[in-house]
């Protein structure tokens, strides 16, 4: 059995074991401690001239060398291994990191923030520092508690709309176009290097369609919207949340099979099939890893259409 696939299993146990103790916050914060030393090794990988995705932990993280300092996107989950990442990122430039741009506010983003340096400007939307803000005040609310040092951490500028910006000389559109992953999402376009880091709005390491948080008022349709804004962009590369960066091509057609699957899910929701009869004609399979205790794109957009029509699925 290859070393991730491992490592995949262990997080899925160890994820699993961390749900069934969420009742007691102390073990909790004792088993992520056990979890760390299973994700995979950090490495950063070069991309487009001073761009760099960095591949291993719980997800995927940017680096992008300005002139003074280096912008980081998103924090890593763990501490060791956002510092971990801090020393492969030594390796590749004396500069140290000056920003940090967050995607959005899940634990696999946020959590390994308090291993950087405090003071650094850190950019978010300001739904995703409106949950950090929440995250503070019960560091159970992300179910993932960080350490408690992330109250030093809190974004320092939001973001409401896309918006046309220069981080330390470095050209960057900072992407919002409504809910899609969660509410407080956003992408990060480098129109130089023609490089977008999607955060969530892409994930297929997880799986094949959108994952939509909804506890986080994530939307199907505003994932499509946000999809077509970053295709809109014409990128050459986009670096998903989690798995390996992608073409144009790719992402457009996640966005037509997203589209087209969730046509499919209203039709059979109109027909009065139950979630579970439409998850069995779609063939719908658990998401993968760690994040297979979550709903699949088949469950989610069923509550969404419950949610809209008032009402479960017609009679027949
Ligand atoms: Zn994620």
């Amino acid at each position: 059995m290859k070393a991730q696939t491992v490592i995949a299993l262990s997080l899925a146990a160890l994820v699993s074991l961390m749900a069934g103790l969420s009742q007691i916050p102390a073990v909790r914060f004792a088993v992520l401690g056990t979890l760390l030393p299973l994700t995979s090794t950090i490495v950063v990988k070069p991309l487009k001239d001073d761009v760099y995705w960095v591949s291993g932990g719980m997800g995927n993280t940017g680096l992008v060398i300005g002139e003074t300092g280096v912008i980081a996107i998103d924090s890593q989950m763990f501490i060791p291994t956002a510092k971990q990442q801090l020393e492969e990122m030594a390796k590749i430039t004396p500069k140290s990191v000056k920003t940090i741009v967050l995607t959005h506010s899940d634990p696999d983003h946020v959590n390994g923030l308090p291993a950087f340096p405090r003071g650094l400007e850190i950019i978010a939307h300001d739904r995703a520092k409106a949950d950090m803000q929440l995250l503070v005040s019960d560091l159970n609310s992300n179910g993932f508690p960080p350490s408690a040092e992330i109250k030093h951490y809190m974004p320092t500028r939001t973001v409401k709309a896309t918006e046309t910006t220069n981080l330390d000389g470095v050209p960057v559109i900072l992407v919002h176009t409504g809910s899609a992953h969660t509410d407080g999402d956003l992408a990060i376009f480098l129109p130089r290097q023609r490089v977008v880091f999607a955060g969530d709005l892409l994930t297929p390491a997880i799986g094949p369609f959108p994952g939509i948080h909804l506890g986080k008022h994530g939307s199907s349709l505003g994932m499509f919207a946000s999809l077509r804004a970053i295709l809109a962009l014409d990128a050459d590369i986009y670096v998903p949340g989690h798995g390996e960066p992608l073409t144009q091509a790719a992402v457009r057609q996640s966005l037509k099979d997203a589209e087209e699957r969730r046509a499919q899910v209203k039709t059979l929701f109109d027909q009065g099939k139950s979630v579970q009869e439409a998850k069995l004609a779609l063939n719908d399979v658990a998401l993968k890893g760690a994040a297979a205790r979550f709903p699949t794109f088949v469950e989610t957009t069923y509550q969404e259409l419950i949610a809209e029509r008032g009402v479960g699925p017609p009679a027949k």
